[in-house]
């Protein structure tokens, strides 16, 4: 249950005053249906209203707070002209100018005779000063209201900042006192105060200064945000060990038997890897482990060597993929490791015969089976392993792993290893999983050759076709990628189907054409055709990021090389070098570069280590836009910026750490605080997870 105390927050925002259907929807949509969800809206900039001069000295183009009497009201003939108010001071006289405007509102709002302070920005007009559409217009008395420095904060469609402000002021009235949460010796070595204090200071910033992330109040309520999200993923954590494990070990025959068969040898990564899953399998505790590795680092091998401890102790084991297609892939590929070696595995898809899945479940339960591969379907509840020890889930290019793990551990004490191909910067990791294990495999496997990265203007495409047309008359085989440009498809697939018919002009009719646009069975046979050698060129949209392996392939082009996210070209580039033969990766790029642009490519160019390329891609985008992070369940982050606070994060982990170690169950007084900590950032989950929640 979430504590009393936060209840004023987590009320919708139509509470606050002035906030009617209309703009709460509008703020919805850019903060969030909350009332907390406000107090996380920090403010982009500043307005300094501070400048008063009288109006004889205010220039144009300036923002001023005016101290001025309203002398005349002039409303136009017709109505598409604006509506204007003669005002003056003792040095000059200004026109306010309002279009479509109502007269009785603004005769009430500007009183002839009287005087009013107005604030906004002057334009010349003629040879005299106007404000149009001033942002404030109040009475003397209200001057201090507005003579100062005003937050601007991010707008939506159809909200304009003044109500937007009110609300958030609103909101901010509405925040209870809270109890500190945080170490009182920490808070003063970082010279932070309170929560309270900290996030009244972020919304009235007084410099440019205070809307840097690492202003003292931004750098507190990050913090905060970091300190629930580490402390309720380690009781996530601490929850599924409390689900006992077992020590399970094997004796190695297998292990032998499938080593001494292998056609290669296992890298230093692969064999560190082995290791750490084999001593955790040995530990009385649950395994969960996280194996991460570029496409073709050789997962697969470290994720059997983990099933046959299983098999050598008399237990089971299973491998989920992703998609049938790659469950198939994954049972051939390790039915040929296992050749002869007595290892009974099965692979279990949707399709099949019924009769045969009756019998190979049949099998499972009885303890007759030793690996079963298949998609999610192998943990449907009509599925019965006699003895399942660990469960290896392959995760290819999918963030989600949390759940998954969740799910595949659910209530058995199974060891669990997730693989996964994209690999996850150390900061990204320790907001996601907190402190679950991770084994990394950075190398390639031996007689991998290594590519080349070019990076070229367009300007020098006649080279780069010259290139390819030697490197095609000695056998080599091309990728030549042209990306999403425009947001239209149509105009996409003539860009794409231009360069395919110019292309072919060249090289006369071995070259190829592949696009999303095209039925499964087409790009199939385009792409079966490139496999097999019938076409030495083939022409492609983003299609073939995902699934073909042509290992005949040594070169990639890819046009607009500046549209490209990091990941996507460190994915696409991973198509090419797949062999012994050396590759060329060349990104053309149509100039100018911007900044951004410019450090991706040079980053291709200098590293081929996906784990290097994922920490420049979250420092350059960051975390919320790295690739599909936002669609796919890591949390979400809105006060700490992963790419600024990545020291407070560590701390952050190592608090947490700390805390459940001394009070597991969040009894003592501090701990009171850190609960409403968890029920602030909406940790409502893992707070479940105390017992006494
Ligand atoms: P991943 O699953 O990480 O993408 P795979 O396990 O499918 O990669 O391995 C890619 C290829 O590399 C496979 O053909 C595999 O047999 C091979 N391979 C794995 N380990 C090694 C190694 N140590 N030396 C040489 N080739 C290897
Ligand atoms: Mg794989």
């Amino acid at each position: 249950m979430r504590p009393d105390i936060l209840n004023p927050l987590f009320a919708e925002v139509n509470v606050l005053p002035g906030v009617g259907p209309r703009i709460a929807k509008a703020i919805e949509v850019c903060a969030g249906p909350l009332v907390v969800d406000l107090l996380w809206h920090l403010p982009s900039g500043l307005i300094d209203r501070s400048f008063s001069p009288n109006i004889a000295a205010a220039p144009p183009g300036a923002i001023v707070t005016l101290k001025i009497m309203v002398d005349s009201h002039h409303k136009p003939a017709v109505r598409r002209l604006p509506y204007k108010v003669r005002c003056s001071d003792e040095s000059g006289e200004l026109t306010l100018v309002f279009f479509h405007a109502h007269e009785k509102y603004l005769r009430e709002l500007l009183p002839i005779g009287e005087i009013r302070v107005v604030s906004g920005r002057t334009e010349q007009y003629g040879d005299g000063i106007q404000l149009v559409h001033p942002d404030h217009i109040v009475p003397e008395s209200e001057i201090d209201a507005v003579q100062g420095i005003e937050p601007v904060y991010p707008l939506t469609a159809g909200l304009n900042l003044k109500p937007l402000s009110k609300a958030v002021q609103a909101a901010l009235e509405r925040a209870p006192e809270m109890p500190e949460w945080c170490d009182k010796a920490y808070l003063d070595r970082q010279g932070w105060r309170t929560w309270n204090e900290s996030l009244l200071a972020v919304h009235q910033p007084e410099s440019e200064a205070d809307l840097q992330p690492e202003s003292l109040a931004r750098q507190r309520l990050a913090y905060d945000e970091l300190l629930a999200n580490q402390m309720a993923l380690a009781l996530l954590r601490a929850s599924l060990q409390r689900v006992k494990g077992r020590k399970i070990s094997g004796d190695g025959r297998l292990r032998d038997a499938v080593r001494a068969r292998l056609p290669f040898t296992l890298t230093s990564g692969q064999e560190a890897a082995i290791a750490e899953i084999t001593a955790d399998m040995t530990q009385p505790h649950r395994m969960l482990r996280l194996l991460q590795g570029d496409v073709g680092s050789g997962k697969t091998v470290v994720a059997l060597f983990a099933m046959l401890v299983a098999v050598e102790a008399g237990a089971q084991a299973a491998l989920m993929a992703p998609t049938e297609l790659l469950a198939r892939q994954h049972f051939a590929t390790l039915e040929a490791l296992l050749g002869d070696c007595g290892v009974t595995i099965v692979l279990l898809v949707g399709r099949g015969k019924k009769s045969e899945r009756t019998s190979t479940l049949a099998r499972l339960a009885g303890g007759e089976i030793d690996i079963a591969i298949g998609t999610h379907a192998l943990f449907q509840s009509d599925i019965e392993f006699a003895d399942l020890a660990v469960a290896v889930v392959d995760e290819q290019h999918r963030f989600g792993v949390h759940q998954r793990m969740t799910l595949a551990a659910k209530g058995k004490g199974v060891d669990v290893l997730v693989m996964t191909a994209t690999p996850i910067p150390r900061t990204l990791m320790l907001t996601a999983y907190g402190d679950l294990q991770s084994s990394r495999l950075n190398e390639k496997p031996a007689g991998r050759a290594a590519i080349e990265t070019r990076v070229l203007p367009i300007s020098r495409l006649g080279e780069v076709v010259d290139g390819v047309r030697r490197a095609v008359e000695s056998g080599a085989r091309v990728f030549w990628v042209c990306p999403l440009v425009e947001q239209s498809e149509a105009v996409d697939l003539a860009a794409v189907e231009e360069r395919h018919a110019q292309l072919q002009n060249i090289f006369g009719d071995r070259v190829g054409l592949v696009h999303g646009r095209m039925k499964s069975a087409e790009k199939d046979s385009a792409m079966s055709a490139f496999a097999a050698g019938a076409v030495d060129i083939l022409v492609a949209t983003t299609v073939i990021e995902v699934g073909i392996d042509v290992p005949e392939a040594t070169i990639m082009v890819i046009e607009h090389a500046e549209r490209f996210g990091l990941a996507q070209l460190h994915q696409l580039r991973g198509r090419v070098g797949r062999s012994n033969k050396a590759g060329n990766c060349l990104l053309l790029y149509v100039p100018p570069l911007g900044e951004t642009a410019r450090a991706r490519l040079e980053i291709m160019r200098e590293t081929d280590d996906g784990f290097r390329i994922a920490e420049e891609d979250l420092k350059l985008r960051g975390a919320g836009e790295l690739l599909g992070t936002r669609q796919s369940g890591l949390p979400e982050l809105r006060l700490a910026d992963l790419a600024q606070h990545g020291e407070l994060l560590a701390t952050a982990r190592d608090d947490a750490r700390l805390i459940l170690q001394r009070d597991p169950e969040l009894q003592s007084e501090r701990s009171q605080a850190l609960r409403i900590l968890l029920y602030l950032f909406e940790r409502d989950a893992a707070a479940r997870y105390l017992r006494s929640a």
